[in-house]
């Protein structure tokens, strides 16, 4: 009798410590490639096709890598150098000009495991920001290391320089003789993921906002503005215009409603994407994971480039909202 009482409380406590409608993921992912207003008309079958091959690439590249069972902290930084070497996003090759037709490059990586931060900012000549950002945050003593100086530490410790001509694009120069009066165009590229270990991590590089003053830095590279992770909460990685993401520290916001005030992963980037900064001219969006691996696609823009899987099979890739 002892014994099926005390089966029975323990049937119970499982049960109420479960929750049926989010199970616990083994792994999680999500990416993007950008936000902004943009209108489906204007993109051809073959542009709209060319976006999602690309998305699709950089999903496979990480959810093979979670699969076995690579750190979260890998895979970020591997699925945003992929991202970087696709001259259709606005991050590494590709990038967009500042308004005297420079490339100006920021990029983040953040370890949700130790709060580990790394940064660089204003690079012209590092193929790949993000690996320089993981190298300031491993090697180095400092958080953001910006321009010549993280160029210089970087080729130190054999990352690889490019000649500025790299980046390059023909499509962006036009986009830059285009809009002379005027800043926008997103395409920023970004990563979290959760791992099978539990742990969190973020990355995200852009070329910035097109147009941008020569020496302007964007809310990629600061901590808790453009990229965050925190094992306790959520890792995230913003897209958008910049200045309202910094204003707003966007990114540790969303993990500061989960850990402060309790609310889940969907509800507080609604809050915050939707809320505050939709009020202004804040327009982008956010991706996001947390613990559990639910993940979260929020934006106020029309479109996102993004993609998403979790070890339970729910996985794809969209651009309009
Ligand atoms: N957030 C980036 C910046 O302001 C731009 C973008 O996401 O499109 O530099």
């Amino acid at each position: 009798m002892k014994s099926i009482k005390f089966l029975l409380l323990l049937l119970i406590t499982i049960t109420a410590c479960q929750t049926p409608d989010s199970p616990k993921q083994e792994w999680a992912i999500a990416l993007h490639g950008g936000a902004g207003n943009m209108d489906k008309a204007k993109f051809s079958e073959a542009d709209i096709k060319n976006y999602e091959v690309a998305l699709q690439d950089a999903l496979e590249l990480g959810k093979k890598a979670l699969t076995e069972g690579q750190s979260a902290i890998d895979v970020v930084e591997l699925v945003v150098r992929k991202l970087e070497d696709n001259p259709l996003f606005n991050a590494g090759k590709g990038s967009v000009f500042t308004n005297d037709g420079r490339n100006e490059l920021d990029a983040a990586i953040m370890d949700g495991s130790n709060l580990n931060a790394g940064a660089v900012a204003g690079v012209g000549d590092i193929r790949n920001p993000v690996s320089a950002a993981r190298l300031v945050m491993e090697k180095s003593p400092h958080v953001l290391l910006i321009g010549k100086g993280a160029s210089l530490y970087a080729s130190q410790n054999g990352i690889e320089l490019v000649d500025s001509s790299y980046f390059y694009t023909e499509k962006r120069w036009q986009l830059l003789q285009r809009s002379l009066q005027k800043a926008g165009k997103n395409g920023t590229v970004g990563c979290v993921a959760l791992d099978k270990n539990g742990n969190l991590a973020a990355a995200t590089s852009t070329g910035g906002m097109n147009n941008k003053r020569y020496g302007r830095v964007g809310d990629v590279p600061i901590i808790g503005a453009g990229t965050y992770a925190n094992n306790n909460t959520c890792a995230v990685s913003a897209t958008g215009h910049g200045e309202y993401y910094i204003r707003y520290t966007v990114a540790h916001d969303i993990s500061a409603l989960i850990e402060y005030k309790g609310l889940s992963l969907n509800e507080a980037a609604r809050n915050v994407v939707n809320g505050k900064l939709s009020n202004e001219a804040g327009n982008g969006g956010i991706i996001a994971v947390d613990k559990n691996g639910n993940i979260t696609l929020e934006m106020n823009s029309t479109g996102m480039f993004r993609g998403w899987a979790n070890s339970t099979g729910d996985e794809g890739v969209a651009i309009f909202k």
